[in-house]
């Protein structure tokens, strides 16, 4: 995503503030218990702790909406995907806030957890575990969406996998069939990776 692109999400965002347009999002979430009654307990947390602090900047009844598509399936609490009134940001930040809500009601009680949200601009996972006393919370923000190549800046053309690209190697596009530097390209896309811990 260009600097240009960001521009025009913001130009987007205060055009559907104003109900002149419509954003795509989607999300998905995961989180399970050693058992049905554990991941009841855990919904009923979760309910409460989204009532209370979960808003959309774009979208009105994001809470509402999170809440009321959350059912208790083998020994998980899940959202299944189609649920779309938060932005991929707001997921990464609303499932944090979430299994800190459960880690810090339900002490002892271990469980895992992943999630995934998009939007039309960008895309962010969460995945980690509680223990029964620390939390893990690992984080993979895409600022530009998961793509899986950093591409050429003169053509667009994809050049290496995200995986695989080393900084400073100099590379050679496919198409141009010229050497690119990549490194802004790559800044572009790169994910954002954090992991924290938090004791209960
Ligand atoms: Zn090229």
């Amino acid at each position: 995503m260009t600097g240009q692109e960001n521009e025009s999400a913001i130009i987007k965002a205060q055009r559907m503030r104003k109900g002149e347009t419509k954003m795509d999002a989607d999300y998905r979430m995961t989180f399970t218990f050693e058992n049905n009654e554990a991941a009841e307990k855990a919904k009923a947390i979760a309910a409460e702790v989204i009532m209370k602090t979960v808003q959309s900047h774009y979208f009105s009844n994001a809470a509402e909406e999170l809440v009321s598509k959350m059912m208790v399936l083998n020994n998980a609490v899940v959202v299944p995907e189609g649920c779309g009134s938060l932005l991929a940001e707001e997921t990464m930040e609303t499932v944090s806030v979430i299994v800190k809500a459960i880690a810090n009601n339900m002490p002892g009680c271990p469980f895992k957890y992943e999630s995934v949200g998009e939007d039309e601009y960008q895309e962010a996972w969460n995945d980690g575990s509680f223990d029964g006393k620390t939390l893990e919370i690992n984080t993979t923000f895409y600022p530009a969406g998961y793509t899986k190549y950093v591409s050429c800046p003169e053509c667009g053309e994809y050049v290496v996998r995200i995986e695989d690209y080393v900084p400073g190697k100099l590379y050679v596009c496919p198409d141009c069939g010229e050497e690119v530097d990549l490194s802004e390209s790559y800044e572009e896309v790169a994910p954002i990776v954090e992991k924290t811990t938090v004791t209960f």
